[in-house]
């Protein structure tokens, strides 16, 4: 990895702990975004957006939901490890940094 790699594994792994990942599944996924990112690919982890909100044992909430076309109702909006561990696309995606 160059500096700048590093630089970023490192931010995601201490974001991803900080959002409840255990160490060995936030090193697995900062490891697949080096990869994505090196490839170009445009798809994105919920993790990375700024609409993902608390998380409930094994369940994320979404507060874009609708947009993202997760639910139907706002309490049926909960997303799951799979998919937030999951590279997608999604409307409703917005990164974290514009908090947009
Ligand atoms: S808006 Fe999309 S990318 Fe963002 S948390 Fe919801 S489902 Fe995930």
């Amino acid at each position: 990895m160059t500096g700048a790699e590093i630089d970023t594994f490192t931010a995601r792994l201490a974001s991803f702990t900080d959002k409840g990942l255990r160490l060995e599944d936030a090193e697995a996924l900062a490891d697949k975004l080096v990869t994505r990112d090196r490839e170009a690919d445009d798809r994105r982890l919920c993790l990375e957006c700024f609409h993902l909100s608390g998380q409930h044992g094994k369940t994320w909430d979404c507060r874009n939901w609708q947009r993202a076309g997760v639910a139907l109702r706002a309490k049926d909006a909960q997303l799951s490890a799979a998919l937030v561990f999951q590279l997608q696309r999604c409307d409703g995606f917005a990164p974290i940094q514009s908090k947009g």
